[in-house]
């Protein structure tokens, strides 16, 4: 990645949970992750944490997995990362943010995610509220799609899933994500403007993308299982459910992710550019985050691709405009 491609991945707590319906959420945190971007930026050299604290996020993964497990959210692309992948850090990051860092595997979050908020081991999950692990799981994401771009990685018979993800992820940068659209202002979504990205601002956009999709499923998980009283997922039923929010989102507009512009004249206009609606997630890619990442049952997965019909697919073609 270049210089000015540092990929500081990251996400605000207080806007993560918003209701779909409710479109002002995401202008609300568009605005408050601008103050993020420069207060995390200038508290993270100063908080730097110990090796110990390192040790011990680490030591806190399979602790995480069990707990994942108990709150029936998913684990199969958790269990592809290393339990020493991922350092995890706690700072004082005082707007609820949250960051990765690709390059040094690093996780850095808000004091708040670590158990008594003593900054040293991450908070139980079974602790954190559905926008906190709605938040949480968008950064493992980063870390998961960090660790199976590793090159040289041995995924094995776990990781074969992982494997065609990241084949598909290569060929939707290419195809959806080397030309979009993009909102110059942030909270006018209908004012639009074409850009064609580079290699890495091109796999940001579509990591920031899938993350936040990534966030969204598990944070309606949480909610719909909170209403139900059991998980969801586990049948035809639930799927009736969950398919009109997933409906919904779309049509907001909600799976949109941003890239940092390479470019330093593009940059000093921007600090990040927010992909239109045009550029958000497609079908195709929701589907296949599902079945491969999360593990849906491939009968779900079809439940919700019947249910969208022919005229939501995306054709993958290199150059495509979205529909307005
Ligand atoms: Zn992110």
């Amino acid at each position: 990645m270049g210089d000015g491609a540092r990929s500081l991945l990251m996400r605000v707590l207080s806007g993560a949970g918003c209701p779909p319906v409710r479109m002002k959420c995401f202008t609300i945190r568009c605005f408050l992750l601008w103050c993020c971007w420069w207060v995390s930026a200038a508290s993270g050299e100063a908080g730097i944490s110990s090796h110990d604290e390192q040790e011990n996020g680490s030591r806190s993964w399979e602790r995480l997995l069990v707990e994942a497990e108990r709150l029936q959210v998913p684990t199969k692309f958790l269990r592809v990362v290393p339990p020493d992948f991922i350092h995890f850090e706690f700072d004082e990051l005082r707007t609820y943010a949250a960051e990765y860092h690709p390059g040094e595997h690093r996780m850095l979050l808000n004091r708040t995610l670590s158990l008594n908020a003593a900054g040293r081991v991450l908070k139980p999950l079974g602790r954190m509220t559905h926008k906190e692990l709605e938040v949480f799981y968008h950064e493992l994401f980063h870390a998961y799609m960090d660790y199976i771009t590793v090159r040289d990685v041995q995924l094995g018979e776990l990781g074969r899933d992982s494997e065609t993800l990241l084949l598909f992820a290569k060929e939707q940068q290419v195809c959806r994500y080397g030309e979009v659209m993009i909102t110059p202002i942030v909270q006018r979504m209908d004012e639009v403007e074409s850009r064609y990205l580079t290699e890495a601002e091109s796999w940001e956009a579509l990591n920031e993308t899938w993350a936040v999709f990534v966030g969204w499923v598990v944070w309606n998980q949480l909610e719909l299982r909170q209403q139900r009283g059991k998980s969801t997922f586990r049948g035809g039923q639930d799927a009736h459910q969950w398919i009109p929010r997933f409906k919904r989102a779309f049509e907001n507009g909600e799976f949109r992710g941003y890239y940092v512009p390479e470019e330093p004249d593009e940059r000093r206009l921007a600090q990040k550019r927010y992909l239109a609606k045009s550029s958000q997630l497609s079908l195709e890619e929701a589907l296949a985050i599902l079945e491969q990442a999360f593990g849906f049952s491939s009968d779900f997965v079809k439940v919700v691709d019947a249910s969208f019909g022919p005229a939501w697919r995306a054709t993958c073609v290199t150059g495509k405009d979205g529909a307005n």
